[in-house]
């Protein structure tokens, strides 16, 4: 982040707008609606500008800028459009210690603005730290089409319950519990929709209604992350991850995916590295119980899907013995996201009838696989946690019948921003695991891996090999 966002209280204070034209008058016109009292410095002013001093918005001083005018000012702005000029003003706000802005120019700026929404009590800033001032403006009106017009409306309304529901809500998770119920609820709704009576006699009831009405047990969400990248979350995990009071997560999960997480939210990284547990599955069970068991929101954030290799099916399980309810949502697993990201169709039909993912680490060590019977099927294989056996699996699947000479990949970090792919032959697996780089890693056998686009980058290697 470049710029620490932060929202500037300026009502009632002076500020001080250098230059007379459009852009100048555009400034005055923010600067107003915030409450700020405008000097505007100009040896020229424009229609707009006289305009907005007739009406009183600003008071125009038609004269050169002085560096004396910064004086006592809580923010300057230039926009003269003229380098001299603005580069005077700058130095000397700055040298005053005043915030300055100079239109278009972040070097001679100590702040920028950003592209604004305003639905007044809500605003919301959009920045690119000055590198695409019309991508800020498309991201605004993204975000502007997402939000009800009225929901100015709808803040001011929930302001004026505020001290009701502190005092009838003292627990600061039920009271947030409340306000999410009541936001995503049909007193909200009818607010937006300008029904404000019966929105309010509906909210005193609420307010009033013993917090009792609430399950004492909490619930736990059991989320996939998918396979890295941020973009590839569901949109409920992404409403989970900015609902939840505490998340508990593996190592899979990338910091990427926990800048989706409520800022407040407890983050606790149950972190298990493959033999270097930081938990035992035996802690992480009794850890979401007793946190469900506080009444928290639990998210148990897992690499890829919950239910593929992920063990949510036992913490399900162990939940539910103990009276917790769970909710599973599923995720983008990492042989559907990694074979995307690299360009594998995990079946097509020119060479597949099946895919089958395995797991490389049975609960003791090597699993229990009939590798002759994986061999013989025209099938794509995936295999998890398999890279650092991955001689050992080549070795099986050539004893039992495989084409030694069978495309294969090994993708570490997929759909990463260090996705790394290997591709090759059978044959030489192990060699291809070796050259993965640090981090999850997949394999995948089948003829499907002729399409990966590291297999059309690497042909002279691989005729070599051949
Ligand atoms: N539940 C997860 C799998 C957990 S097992 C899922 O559905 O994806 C952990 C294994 O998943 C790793 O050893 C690796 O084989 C695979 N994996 C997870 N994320 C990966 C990624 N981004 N790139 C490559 N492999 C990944």
């Amino acid at each position: 982040m470049q710029h620490l966002p932060v929202f500037l209280d300026v009502k009632g204070r002076e500020a001080l707008v250098v230059g007379g034209g459009e852009t100048a008058a555009r400034k005055v016109r923010l600067l107003a609606q915030a409450g700020a009292m405008i000097v505007v410095v100009a040896p020229k002013c424009g229609e707009s500008l006289r305009i907005m001093a007739s009406n009183g918005q600003a008071r125009l001083v038609i004269r050169d800028f002085a560096s004396d005018d910064v004086a006592r000012q809580a923010v300057v702005i230039a926009a003269t459009g003229l380098s001299r000029v603005d580069a005077h003003v700058s130095k000397a706000a700055r040298a005053a210690g005043i915030p300055v802005n100079v239109v278009d120019a972040p070097d001679l700026s100590s702040f920028i603005m950003p592209a604004i929404i305003d639905r007044d009590p809500i605003t919301v800033a959009v920045s690119t730290a000055g590198t695409a001032p019309v991508l800020a403006r498309a991201v605004r009106a993204k975000i502007e089409a997402l939000l009800p017009t009225d929901i100015g409306r709808l803040a001011r309304f929930a302001d004026g319950f505020r001290r009701a529901v502190r005092a009838n809500y003292p627990d600061v998770y039920a009271r947030r519990r409340f306000w999410e119920k009541f936001f995503a609820g049909p007193v909200a709704s009818s607010v937006l929709s300008g029904d404000e009576r019966w929105a309010r006699e509906r909210m005193l009831d609420l307010v009033n209604r013993p917090a009792a009405a609430e399950s004492p047990n909490g619930v736990v969400h059991i989320v996939g992350a998918g396979p890295g990248d941020p973009d590839l979350l569901t949109l409920r995990a992404f409403r989970l991850l900015q609902e939840a009071d505490v998340i508990v997560h593996d190592r899979l999960v990338t910091p990427g995916i926990l800048d989706y997480a409520r800022r407040d939210a407890v983050r606790i990284d149950a972190g298990k590295a493959k033999g270097a547990h930081t938990l035992t599955q035996h802690q992480i069970n009794a850890l979401l119980l007793r946190e469900a068991r506080s009444g928290r929101r639990v998210v148990r954030l897992k690499g890829g899907d919950p239910f593929v290799f992920g063990r949510g099916g036992e913490e399900r399980e162990f939940l539910t013995r103990h009276h917790i309810r769970t909710e599973v949502v599923a995720g983008i697993t990492a042989a559907t996201g990694c074979a995307a990201a690299a360009g594998i169709p995990l079946t097509h039909r020119d060479d597949t009838q099946a895919t089958v993912f395995i797991t490389g680490h049975g609960k003791d060590g090597e699993p229990d696989v009939d590798w002759e019977n994986l061999a013989r099927q025209r099938q794509t294989i995936v295999v998890y946690m398999g890279a650092s056996i991955a001689g050992r699996i080549a070795a099986r699947l050539i004893a039992g019948g495989m084409d030694p000479d069978t495309p294969s990949a090994v993708i570490s970090n997929g759909t990463r921003a260090d996705q790394h792919v290997e591709t090759g032959f059978l044959a030489e697996l192990e060699e291809l695991a070796a050259r993965a780089a640090a981090g999850p890693a997949l394999i995948v056998v089948g003829d499907v891996v002729r399409h990966a686009d590291a297999w059309a980058e690497s042909t002279p290697r691989q005729a070599a090999v051949v």
